[in-house]
C-alpha cells in the first residue's frame, strides 16, 4: 500500500467515526469542517500531491477524489438521520399524549325499526310468527281477496303505485294475511311489518313510503275482546303503563265489525285541552282493526261458521312519532344523526 493510501485509509476511519458520534448539526459540520474544509485534512493531502513524481500525480488525485466523494455521501446520509431524529422529537412535544382518544361512532337501531322490534317481541311472547313478504304484489293479494274487488269504491282509498295494470307496490302489508292462510290451516298467528307506498303528498303526517305492522289472528272461538286485550297489551308495553286503547266504528271492507284505534295520548294523557300533540282530545289515532270479513276466510279456504279471526294495521312511524313526542313524520327518512341519536 502507498504512503498515500494508507493516509485515506486512517483518514476515512477516523472521519466515519467522528461523523457517527456527532449528536447534532453543529458537531456534524465541525468534522466536516475538520477534514473536508478549506484548511481541513484532506486539504492538506492535496498539497502533498505536489511533492510526488510527476507521474503519480494523477492517479494520487482521483484517490483522494473518489475517498472525498465517499465521505460526502457518508456525511449527507448523518444529516438526514440527524434531521429525522430533531423532527420525531418535535413530534413528540407536540402531540399530547393524555388527550382524551376520538371515541368511535358507534352506531344503533333506527327509532322505527327499533319500535317493529319491540312490537314483534311483544307478538312473538304470545304465539305469534312473524312474517315478511314482497313489496311489489299482484292486484289479486292487494285487493280482491281482501274483499276489494276492482269495482269497489274502497280502492281509490289506496291510493297506490301501479307498475302494470296489475301489479303495484303494496299500500297495506295484508296481502301477507291471504298469503299466510293460502299456506297454513287454521290456527294461524301472526305479525307481518313491512314497507308500505301510498300516493300520499308529504307533509308533517304522511310519507309516500312508510312501515306498517299488522297482525292476524284466526282461531276457533275468536272475539273482538280478544283484539282488544292484544292491542292494550301493545300500547302499554310501548307507550308506558297507564296507556288506554279506544274503538271507534269505522269500516274496512276486510274486517267486520271495523274500528279505528286510539290509544291515551302519552304526553297529556288526556289531562290538557292545549296538548299539541292530540290536539286536546286526549287520544292518537294508531290505525284500524276489526274481525275478518267472513268473505275473506272463505276466499282463502276458510270455513266462517268453524273459525273466526281479528286483524289490525298500525303505521309505525306514527307509533314512533306518538312514542318520541315528535311533530313531524319527515324527520325519521332526514338522516340526521344528532336527531336520532336522541331516541336510540
Ligand atoms: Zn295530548
Amino acid at each position: 500500500m502507498s504512503e498515500l493510501a494508507a493516509k485515506l485509509a486512517d483518514l476515512r476511519t477516523r472521519f466515519s467515526t467522528d461523523v457517527n458520534a456527532a449528536p447534532d448539526e453543529e458537531a456534524l459540520d465541525g468534522v466536516r469542517v475538520a477534514f473536508l474544509g478549506r484548511s481541513g485534512e484532506v486539504t492538506g493531502l492535496r498539497r502533498g500531491i505536489g511533492q510526488l513524481p510527476p507521474g503519480e500525480r494523477p492517479g494520487a488525485g482521483k484517490e483522494i477524489n473518489d475517498v472525498v466523494e465517499a465521505m460526502e455521501g457518508e456525511l449527507a446520509i448523518a444529516q438526514s438521520r440527524i434531521e429525522n431524529r430533531v423532527f420525531e422529537a418535535d413530534l413528540a412535544t407536540q402531540i399530547d399524549i393524555t388527550f382524551p382518544a376520538i371515541a368511535p361512532v358507534a352506531g344503533s337501531l333506527h327509532p322505527v325499526r327499533n319500535v317493529i322490534r319491540q312490537a314483534g317481541a311483544y307478538f312473538r311472547r304470545h304465539g305469534f310468527a312473524i312474517v315478511t313478504g314482497p313489496e311489489i304484489e299482484p292486484d289479486y293479494y292487494t285487493f280482491d281477496a281482501l274483499n276489494i274487488p276492482s269495482t269497489h269504491p274502497a280502492r281509490e282509498g289506496f291510493d297506490s303505485f301501479f307498475i302494470t295494470d296489475t301489479l303495484l307496490l303494496r299500500p297495506h302489508t295484508s296481502p301477507m294475511q291471504i298469503r299466510t292462510m293460502q299456506a297454513h290451516k287454521p290456527p294461524v298467528a301472526i305479525v307481518a311489518p313491512g314497507k308500505c307506498y301510498r300516493r300520499d303528498a308529504v307533509d308533517a303526517r304522511h310519507l309516500f313510503q312508510f312501515n306498517q305492522i299488522e297482525g292476524l289472528l284466526v282461531a276457533e272461538g275468536i272475539h273482538f275482546g280478544h283484539l282488544k286485550g292484544m292491542l292494550t297489551g301493545l300500547c302499554r308495553e310501548l307507550l308506558g303503563p297507564d296507556q288506554r286503547v279506544r274503538f271507534r266504528p269505522s269500516f274496512f271492507p276486510f274486517t267486520e265489525p271495523s274500528a279505528e284505534v286510539d290509544t291515551t295520548c302519552p304526553k297529556c294523557k288526556g289531562h290538557s285541552d292545549a296538548c299539541n300533540m292530540c290536539g286536546g282530545s286526549g287520544w292518537i289515532e294508531l290505525g284500524g282493526a276489526g274481525m275478518v270479513h267472513p268473505n275473506v276466510l272463505r276466499e282463502v279456504g276458510y270455513d266462517p261458521d268453524e273459525v273466526s279471526g281479528w286483524a289490525f294495521g298500525f303505521g309505525v312511524e306514527r307509533f314512533a312519532l306518538t312514542r318520541f313526542e315528535i311533530d313531524d313524520i319527515r324527520r325519521f327518512i332526514d338522516s340526521d344523526p344528532d336527531f336520532l341519536e336522541q331516541l336510540s
